[in-house]
This record gives C-alpha cells, sequence and structure tokens, in this order.
C-alpha cells in the first residue's frame, strides 16, 4: 500500500470509530496530510502500526458531576478527561469548562496537545479534560461546588507522575484553586505537581497566567523577524478578551505593536488608539463583565455585537478566543483587509478552508500546536518549581518562557525546510512533533 493508502485507510477508520466528533477528525486529519513526508522516510512507523496507536487514546473517562445550585436545586453535568498518550511523560493538559464541550471537543484538545508538548521539548504527554458546565452567570459559590464535585471523581486518575491538568476556557486561577483544594482534602496530600496554573500563594509560577498569549506573541515576533519584518507599529487584531487575548494584547503593546480590536461571545471592540489592557483586565479579570462595558472607560471606542472582529483591517491577527472561529470568509476579508501573518493563540481556530485561504494568499501562518505551546511550557516550569521546592523569578520565568519560544520557532522552520516546505510552519510543527513521539514509542514496545 502507498503511504498515501495508508494515509486515507486510518483515517477512515478514525472517523468510523468516532463517529460525530468533527472536531477530533478535523484535528486528526490536518497531521495526517502533513506527516506523508515523514512516513516515507521512516518505513518502521508504519511497520510498528505508530500512527494507528497515536489516534486511539490510551484512555476516555467520562463520569457524572452532580452538584447544587444557591437555590437548593440539583444539576448534572458531565465530566471528561481524555488520557491520549504518555510516551513522553504524565499527561498533560487542560481543562475546559463551556456548555459546547462534549468528547470531540476534548479528544481534538488532547491529540493537539500530544503534539504540542513534544514540541516544547518538555517531559510531559498529552491529555485534556472539561465539562458542559456553563460558569457564566454562576456565583463564586456555585462554581466552587461544581469544582469539587468535579474533582471527587477526577481525582483517583491524577497525580503528579500520572496526569496534570491546568486551566483552558473557563477555567482560571480561581477554579483551579478549588480544584486543588478539594484534591488535597480528598487524598491528604499535598501534592502541588498535580495541578498547574496554580495561585502564586500556594505553588503557582509567576508568568504562567501570562504564558500563552505572551508565548504566541514571541512567536509571531520569530516568525515576522525571520521575515525581516518586526510587529513595531503593526496594527494587529485579537480574538477573544480572555486570559489568552489579555496577555497577547499586552505582549504586542509591549513590542510596540497596536492592537485596535478584540471580541468576546457576544460582540467586539474597536479602539484604534489601542486597546488598553488595564480596562480589560477590570473588566474580565476582576469582574467577570461584558467587553461592552470597556466603552463607558473608553468613550472614543465602539463595541458592536457579532462577529465581524475578522473585518477589522490589520496586518497580523492573533486568533485567541476558540476553535473554528475563522472560516474561509472571514480569512477571506482578512487577506482583503491587508493581513500578512496568522498566528494562532487558541486551539485550531482557523478552519481548514481558510488555512487554504491564508497558503494561496502567501500568508505567513502559525498553528497553535507551535504558537501557543508557551501556555503548557510554562505549566512545564511550574512543574519543574514544585518539584524542587523552588520558584523562579518574573524577569527569569519570561526569559525561559522566550527561550522556549525560539526554540519551538526553530524547529517547526528547520523541520519544514528538511522536507522542502519552506516557511510551511503546519508542516514543520505536525512532523516533528509526530516525530518526536513516534521515537519514544518505538522505544517502548508494543504498549
Ligand atoms: P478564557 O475562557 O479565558 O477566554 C476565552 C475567550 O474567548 C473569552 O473572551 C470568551 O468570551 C471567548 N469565547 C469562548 N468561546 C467562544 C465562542 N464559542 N465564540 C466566541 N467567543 C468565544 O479561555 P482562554 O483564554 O484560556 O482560552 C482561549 C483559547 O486558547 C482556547 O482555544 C484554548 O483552548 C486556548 N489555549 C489556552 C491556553 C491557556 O493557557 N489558557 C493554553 C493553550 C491554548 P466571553 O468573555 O464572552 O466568555
Amino acid at each position: 500500500m502507498s503511504t498515501r493508502d495508508t494515509i486515507e485507510a486510518i483515517y477512515a477508520a478514525v472517523v468510523r470509530r468516532n463517529p460525530g466528533e468533527g472536531e477530533f477528525h478535523q484535528a486528526v486529519r490536518e497531521v495526517l496530510d502533513s506527516i506523508a513526508p515523514a512516513l516515507a522516510a521512516h518505513p518502521e512507523y508504519a511497520e510498528a502500526k505508530i500512527i494507528e496507536r497515536i489516534c486511539e487514546p490510551e484512555r476516555q473517562i467520562i463520569f457524572r458531576v452532580p452538584w447544587e445550585d444557591d437555590r437548593g436545586e440539583v444539576h448534572i453535568n458531565r465530566g471528561f478527561r481524555v488520557e491520549f498518550n504518555s510516551a513522553l511523560g504524565p499527561y498533560k493538559g487542560g481543562l475546559r469548562f463551556h456548555p459546547t464541550v462534549y468528547l470531540g471537543i476534548v479528544k481534538f484538545l488532547s491529540f493537539e496537545q500530544l503534539f504540542k508538548n513534544a514540541l516544547t521539548g518538555m517531559p510531559i504527554g498529552g491529555g485534556k479534560g472539561g465539562s458542559d458546565f456553563d460558569p457564566k452567570g454562576r456565583s463564586g459559590r456555585e462554581v466552587m461546588r461544581f469544582c469539587q464535585s468535579f474533582m471527587t471523581e477526577l481525582y483517583r486518575h491524577l497525580g503528579e507522575y500520572t496526569d496534570v491538568p491546568a486551566g483552558d476556557i473557563g477555567v482560571g486561577t480561581r477554579e483551579i484553586g478549588y480544584l486543588f483544594g478539594q484534591y488535597k482534602r480528598i487524598t491528604n496530600r499535598y501534592e502541588s505537581g498535580v495541578l498547574t496554573g496554580k495561585g502564586l500563594a500556594y505553588g503557582g509560577a509567576q508568568v504562567r497566567k501570562e504564558a500563552t498569549g505572551y508565548g504566541a506573541v514571541f512567536f509571531a515576533d520569530e516568525m515576522l523577524r525571520t521575515a525581516g519584518e518586526s510587529l513595531d507599529g503593526k496594527r494587529v487584531v485579537v480574538s477573544g478578551s480572555g486570559n489568552v487575548a489579555i496577555y497577547a494584547i499586552e505582549k504586542v503593546t509591549h513590542l510596540g505593536g497596536v492592537v485596535i480590536a478584540c471580541s468576546d461571545s457576544s460582540g467586539y471592540l474597536r479602539d484604534d488608539k489601542g486597546v488598553d489592557v488595564e480596562t480589560l483586565k477590570e473588566i474580565k479579570e476582576v469582574r467577570r463583565a461584558s467587553l461592552a462595558e470597556y466603552v463607558a472607560a473608553r468613550p472614543h471606542a465602539t463595541y458592536m455585537p457579532g462577529r465581524g472582529v475578522w473585518e477589522v483591517p490589520c496586518q497580523v491577527a492573533i486568533p485567541c478566543a476558540t476553535e473554528n472561529e475563522i472560516d474561509a470568509a472571514e480569512a477571506t476579508a482578512l487577506v482583503s483587509g491587508g493581513c500578512a501573518a496568522v498566528v494562532e493563540g487558541a486551539n485550531m481556530p482557523a478552519t481548514p478552508a481558510a488555512v487554504r485561504v491564508f497558503a494561496e494568499a502567501g500568508v505567513r501562518f502559525a498553528p497553535g500546536k507551535a504558537a501557543n505551546a508557551g501556555g503548557v511550557a510554562a505549566s512545564a516550569l511550574e512543574m519543574q518549581q514544585n518539584a524542587s521546592r523552588d520558584s523562579w523569578s518574573f524577569t527569569y520565568s519570561e526569559q525561559r518562557l522566550r527561550e522556549i519560544m525560539r526554540d519551538i520557532h526553530a524547529r517547526c522552520y528547520a523541520t519544514a525546510d528538511e522536507y522542502g516546505m519552506p516557511g510551511n510552519y503546519v508542516a514543520g510543527a505536525n512532523i516533528d512533533g509526530f516525530r518526536l513521539v513516534a521515537e519514544a514509542m518505538l522505544a517502548h514496545g508494543l504498549v
């Protein structure tokens, strides 16, 4: 069978065995489409059925999460943890609380995480989890009771050498605190390294909160420098206004770029003077309110309902909200508006059709599994500090993050070159991540 036929047969089996999980199919397709040259160069991977094994999670956990709201009404949510692959280290990846969460989303995120974690060069495998719980409009005590119930099942699957969750959409420092508190209570162990993204008061690490956004911007900076440009003076659009978006906006601003628009799930904000990060933090991190409130503090800005953020003309786009937020029409609007570089802060925010539009227009494109790896890299640094009972300064931690992002950029760039696809960061990231996982799996034998 030719390499192409082998890949098609494997993809058909993935679709058949995981029905209705469109996001997972999409993530697998993207990786399989890139790795053919690596498979042709390494027949031992096919012989050991490495791809078939990589596409099947090692373990999938689905559980009931009962909890009681402030009025005494009982609610039942569903919890998930997909432990995809531990060839490189304990399962590592965030938890997402959002009403759209189902097994297919968690599987796609977990699959992506595996290659992303490999690219960081740190000893961490791939996992992801979450729940269809919607934290919006819930009181702090309701969120706490939910987190406690969630952890009451999940704890038995975790451990610093087994599986180490962190945050994602809807799960930030507050939620990690409640989850850690319940883990400690149930196990009677102060196991700092069992969760990352912890508060600084009890084992959290400097720069973890900033790391995904900062890291994506460091990657953008490297990509632009390689092309003889920089972020300085560039007009930038960032989608979302959560953890990743806020710190991407902050770092773009540090590096001299001007972020003229950002968004949330209801609409988008335009501020031609540059989005003010402190106002954004006050609204989103402190008050957990709508982005629409920004206009009260900065009356020259405008807030529009709907998905129009990608219609704002810009030179660099950094999507930091959610998967499939840029389709072909939105990609075309970005190209028409003069966008020359797209860097994914979110996981898989561009659809395959959007990625094709960017490729045809010669737009430089950085996939999330490389560009947003700064978050998990900082998590691995948090685990390292926990294990050595140490804590590093902000400056040193940021410097480590910057070096890691520079290294990820360099290896994606070099791998794309090695396989005759210069400048193709998607191929570079997929092939390099895949090779690292495949080599470890071969070494471990058939497990
Ligand atoms: P947050 O929950 O902090 O923020 C998410 C932001 O995106 C919010 O502004 C939210 O709007 C908006 N959003 C969420 N869902 C949708 C949707 N369906 N349509 C439109 N807007 C939406 O999450 P994070 O910032 O942590 O995560 C953002 C992305 O980055 C995700 O793809 C995540 O997987 C990825 N990522 C996160 C990492 C991390 O360290 N946190 C690490 C690597 C990747 P609203 O404010 O209205 O809720």
